[in-house]
């Protein structure tokens, strides 16, 4: 079980929830270990249609990250996304770290 970041975030992309998270398991749109630093370097219009990604892997389900996202996009499981009908992000989250949501 993981938190999953959903469609939500696609071109917001602030990256307020990387810099919050406390085991470092937020990365995107293409660094799978940046931290999301391109878009900080680049800016988010360097990165259309992108977003940022939770590694299942690594998240601790701590919620740290969900109170800074502006735009609601951090779903607290995969199942509860799956409810929201963004059931595409879960895979995307899992596939962006090379891993299959089963
Ligand atoms: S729930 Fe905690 S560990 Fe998981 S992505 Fe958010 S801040 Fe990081
Ligand atoms: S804070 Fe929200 S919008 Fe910003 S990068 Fe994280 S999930 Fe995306």
């Amino acid at each position: 079980m993981s938190f999953i970041i959903g469609k939500s975030c696609v071109d917001c992309m602030d990256t307020a929830c990387a810099n919050a998270c406390p085991v470092d398991c937020i990365h995107g749109p293409i660094n799978v270990g940046g931290s999301g630093a391109e878009v900080a370097a680049q800016g988010k219009e360097a990165f259309p249609g992108g977003q940022l990604y939770i590694d299942p892997d690594t998240c601790i389900n701590c919620g740290a990250c969900v109170p800074e996202c502006p735009v609601s996009a951090i779903y607290e499981d995969e199942d509860i996304a799956i409810k929201a009908g963004d059931e595409e992000s879960v895979h995307k989250n899992y596939e962006f770290f090379g891993l299959k949501y089963a």
